[in-house]
């Protein structure tokens, strides 16, 4: 009897559950716990108010390309590290977090073509000005203003979102900010401004240096979005005090909707139901090296899917979605020591020296770091090199005095950009989606916070849009047997 009664009730939740008119709560994947997947979990949670079931899956370290590294008992970033005053998000985030905010060091900054030093800083700032407008005139100041305008309509992206825009893809999401900007991603950043009129003096070094330090890249080949993106990097820049990599961690961590699972994704399946919707089986070996599959309604791949990647995805019943190109790799070289004036032919001491030359000075750039709490602890500075290959020991000896450790991480830091790229899709399929298709666009912390909210926006409009319509299918077949009833009668 008592077996009967259990039977019943289970009976009755289940048709209670068939027939109703609640959307389920979602189970979603979302790969890659960098600031990309952690702006997801974040948005979604927030869009769907908590009624959501997170799965994030992460091979390495939360964080991703936000990393610190120690080097001699001072922790300093070794990846993502500038934030722009304009970067909304990252504020956002670092507010709701209730982190604080560091301001870079001062910096005496100078460009250098591996011969000379083509413009120095000086320790006033009319000076500095002075020395801008003995080289170039007055086209840094209208180049300046060229990009304040730029960064203008790139923040309209907030307002759109706020209103609950999305965009499939990313040609899309730029001609929302800007008609112009997707054709600024066919054309090189030099011939870009060469067409304004501005020098070839003033692209060579004062553009160049800005697109080496911050993509590695030269305005020869990097796309005008990009490469004014890099023009970008000046004003009140900020970083997060105790690491940037805080704000993923700390948005991933704190959301209980959130399961952390520390595995590798190697392969996603389309799973088609009998009322043709979507479903993803998702396989992933665990830190046991144990092959484990679980199945999701909606997937988020917050990690570049292009081929030279270390973890690889393979796509079951999907079409290939491997992304075309390679990702430019950045050798981040971190030294505990003392700058060699005397190698660098300098009077006096800079604090950073970019490169507008990197063919010929073998590095990108040079800059003091500061360590992420605010306070290089020794008396010796750290330094840290970006180049685009290893730095010798060689050249470290003349390059430096005194040194006490060196350290260097190779990172597939961000695309390698053309003027012929293809622009990816955010949505790759029904409800499976890509953050990191922005980075052909741009590659910042602030870009993939932009894609992780708009991969949720289209994530929850798709889902809620398939619940309604499975509603009212219910509906109508709640409703069916009554009318058959009635023909009959
Ligand atoms: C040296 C360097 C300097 C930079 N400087 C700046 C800067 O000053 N300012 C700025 O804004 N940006 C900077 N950037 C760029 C910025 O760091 C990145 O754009 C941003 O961090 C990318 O975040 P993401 O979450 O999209 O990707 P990632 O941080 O790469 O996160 C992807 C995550 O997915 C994981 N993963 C990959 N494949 C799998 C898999 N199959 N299964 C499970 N997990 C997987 C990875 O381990 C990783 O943690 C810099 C980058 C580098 C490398």
């Amino acid at each position: 009897m008592r077996q009967y009664t259990v039977a019943l009730l289970v009976l009755g939740v289940l048709i209670l559950q068939g027939f109703s008119l609640e959307p389920s709560e979602p189970r979603i994947a979302i790969i890659g716990g960098g600031i990309g997947g952690a702006s997801a979990s974040h948005f979604l949670t927030e869009l769907l108010s908590g009624a959501l079931d997170v799965d994030l899956y992460e091979a390495r370290t939360i964080g991703g390309r936000l990393a610190t590294v120690e080097i001699d008992g001072d922790e300093v970033e070794a990846g993502g590290t500038i934030i722009h005053p304009k970067n909304m998000y990252m504020q956002k985030f670092v507010e709701l977090l209730g982190l604080e905010k560091k301001p870079p060091s001062k910096e005496k900054m100078g460009i250098w073509n591996g011969d000379e030093f083509v413009f120095i800083e000086s320790d006033w700032s009319v000076i500095s000005l002075w020395k801008l407008f003995y080289r170039y005139g007055y086209q840094p100041y209208t180049l300046q203003r060229h990009i304040n305008s730029m960064i203008e309509d790139f923040t309209k992206i907030y307002d759109l979102q706020d209103a609950g825009q999305s965009f499939a893809n990313v040609e899309a999401l730029l001609s929302a900010m800007n008609k112009d900007f997707p054709k600024l991603l066919h054309t090189s950043t030099k011939e870009y401004f060469l067409q304004m009129d501005y020098s070839e003096k003033l692209i060579d070094e004062l553009v160049e240096s800005a697109t080496v330090v911050n993509y590695g890249q030269d305005v020869t080949d990097i796309q005008s979005f990009v490469g004014s993106i890099s023009l970008a990097a000046s004003g009140d820049l900020w970083s997060v005090k105790g690491g940037n990599k805080k704000v993923p961690e700390q948005l991933i961590h704190r959301n209980e909707k959130v399961k952390v699972i520390p595995s590798r994704v190697t392969k996603i399946r389309n799973l088609l139901n009998h009322d043709d919707s979507h479903r993803y089986e998702v396989t992933y070996v665990n830190t046991d090296n144990a092959i484990m599959t679980s199945t999701y309604d909606i997937v988020i791949i917050a990690t570049p899917l292009t081929r030279d990647q270390e973890f690889q995805i393979e796509f079951v019943d999907l079409p290939d979605l491997v992304f075309p190109g390679k990702y430019q790799t950045t050798y981040a070289t971190f030294v505990k020591g003392d700058l060699a004036l005397k190698y660098f032919d300098l009077q006096e001491a800079v604090d950073s020296i970019l490169c507008c030359n990197p063919n010929k000075t073998k590095i990108s750039s040079i800059g003091k770091v500061d360590s992420v709490d605010g306070s290089i602890k020794k008396n010796s500075s750290v330094w840290k090199i970006f180049s685009r290959t290893p730095v010798e020991t060689r050249l470290l000896d003349v390059m430096f005095s005194d040194v006490i450790e060196n350290t260097q991480i190779g990172w597939k830091a961000y695309p390698h950009y053309s003027t012929n790229m293809k622009l990816g899709n955010f949505k790759l399929h029904d409800a499976l989606y890509h953050v990191n298709a922005i980075e052909w666009a741009a590659s910042a912390m602030e870009m993939s916070a932009i894609a992780g909210r708009n991969v949720a926006i289209l994530a929850n409009k798709d889902f809620l849009q398939k619940s309604s319509s499975k509603m009212s299918n219910e509906e109508v077949l709640k409703s069916s047997p009554k009318k058959r009833t009635a023909g009959e009668l």
